[in-house]
């Protein structure tokens, strides 16, 4: 006899490494429907977002179309539309057309958005690098710069060519890399009328040390490949202030430019504030070993959204691997739970981390006892991990290509400058100082 019980109705809110991990794991299963919501119509690879920023990659190579990554999944229905709000009593949350979705559960994996941390001007000013879109506005500020410097040298002393990264984690010193190979083997050989040897890349960082949470020795490995590629560090500096034509340095200095990059810190997305959810560090939701709300026991929260306890209760980093691992646990427990079994607490599988530092150069730390690589196989690893992150098999392929052209050519393939979104830059009479 065909079994009457209504499907359970998952809402999930965030189509990244949380949510369609989640989401991916309940198709499979009978006796549920999803509805997965996101303000976008694909899922980013926000870890090869500084390809794009430098014109490694297309926007294709790093978003997928949720709706073709879920197609023939009958029981997931995908829905556009921002989240402004979730009631965790009703497990309903409303939409900002005005739609509400109720659920029997509610899995929030809304991910997470810059972390300007009060600086004057930095929100104005800066160029975070969370989005798909914002790593398309900086690629058309770094080839802006580039044109408009070659009609006016003049504007090479306005700090044109100077690129100021605050922050020396992965995402900070994977672009400062980037950026450098960019400049100095790409753009000296297009832009044979302009000074390109003035171009500066300047990666700012607080604390001592770049890739904070790697060994000394890669600290001091990704230190000595960016100052070859010809990157200028300032350790032990914070910035102080952004403004239109400069920052400021905590040492007081101001150095003259048109792109200051934040990669600085991150904080939960704003739907987090507006959730009626207890939240901790970086605003991110306070969740229970087993990825529940406390006093919640219906309601998810995950990946960068939430602060997801480790085997030793601290919050574990905001990684994809983590994000991903906890959308398939949180599926697990869901469907274990209308199984009438206990939820268990997450337990993640640690495999490593690893950081590109351009063209040769990479860290690698394997595994839970972090086996350490660098030079050339960590290079060589780190593109097949990241392609076979890739969620589609086309942009595993077409990314292979775009590395290997570029690898060989020298050249960018997706330099391709969209005046409309680049906002012309206004180059109004700068005050040096110091
Ligand atoms: C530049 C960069 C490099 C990185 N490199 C690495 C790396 O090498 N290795 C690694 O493991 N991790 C890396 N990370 C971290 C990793 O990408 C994140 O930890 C991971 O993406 C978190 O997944 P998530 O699903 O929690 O959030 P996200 O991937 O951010 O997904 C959140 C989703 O929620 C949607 N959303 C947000 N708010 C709303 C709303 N109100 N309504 C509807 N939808 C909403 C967003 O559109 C998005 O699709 C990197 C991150 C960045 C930014």
């Amino acid at each position: 006899m065909a079994d009457k019980t209504p499907a359970a109705h998952i809402v999930i809110v965030g189509g990244g490494f949380a949510g369609l991990g989640c989401a991916r794991t309940l198709a499979k299963a009978r006796g549920v429907r999803v509805t997965l919501i996101d303000r976008h119509n694909y899922h980013q690879f926000q870890p090869l977002l500084y390809q794009v920023a430098s014109a490694e990659l297309g926007t294709g190579d790093v978003a997928t179309s949720l709706r073709q990554t879920l197609r023939g999944q009958a029981n997931v229905d995908v829905k556009m539309t921002e989240v402004t709000a979730a009631d965790p009593k009703t497990l309903t949350v409303t939409t900002r057309d005005g739609a509400s979705y109720q659920g029997d559960y509610l899995v929030l994996a809304a991910g997470s958005q810059a972390n300007f941390f009060n600086t004057p001007g930095a929100e104005q000013h800066a160029f975070p690098l969370y989005s798909l879109e914002e790593a398309q506005r900086l690629r058309s500020r770094v080839l802006a710069v580039f044109e408009d410097a070659d009609r006016d040298p003049s504007l090479l002393d306005k700090g044109a060519l100077n690129f100021v990264i605050v922050g020396g984690g992965a995402t900070g010193t994977e672009l400062a890399g980037a950026l450098a190979d960019m400049i100095n083997l790409t753009m000296t050989r297009e832009y044979t009328d302009l000074a390109v040897t003035r171009a500066q890349v300047i990666l700012v960082e607080h604390g001592a040390a770049l890739l904070a949470p790697f060994s000394p020795r890669a600290h001091d490995y990704a230190a000595r490949a960016l100052q070859r590629k010809g990157v200028r560090l300032r350790l032990g500096q914070a910035v102080t202030e952004v403004a239109a034509d400069h920052v400021k340095l905590s040492d007081g200095t101001s150095i003259p430019t048109r792109t200051v990059v934040w990669a600085a810190g991150l904080m939960a997305a704003a739907l987090a504030g507006n959730a009626g959810l207890p939240r901790g560090r970086g605003g991110r939701i306070e969740v229970q070993p087993d990825l529940t709300v406390e006093g919640f026991p219906r309601v998810y929260a995950l990946g960068d959204f939430a602060n997801v306890p480790g085997a030793d209760g601290a919050a574990l980093p905001q990684l994809g691997s983590v994000a991903q691992q906890c959308g398939v646990w949180t599926a697990k427990n869901i469907l274990a739970e209308i199984a009438g079994k206990p939820r268990t607490a997450f337990h993640y599988h640690d495999k490593g981390i690893m950081a590109m530092i351009g063209r040769d150069a990479a860290v690698a730390e394997i595994g839970r006892k972090r086996h350490e690589l660098d030079g050339p196989i960590a290079f060589a690893a780190w593109i097949g991990v990241h392609a076979m992150l890739m969620t589609g098999v086309r942009e595993r392929i077409e990314a292979f290509v775009a590395w290997a052209w570029d690898y060989f050519s020298r050249t960018r393939q997706v330099q391709v400058l969209d005046r409309s979104n680049a906002n012309r830059i206004d180059w109004g009479e700068h005050e040096e100082g110091t």
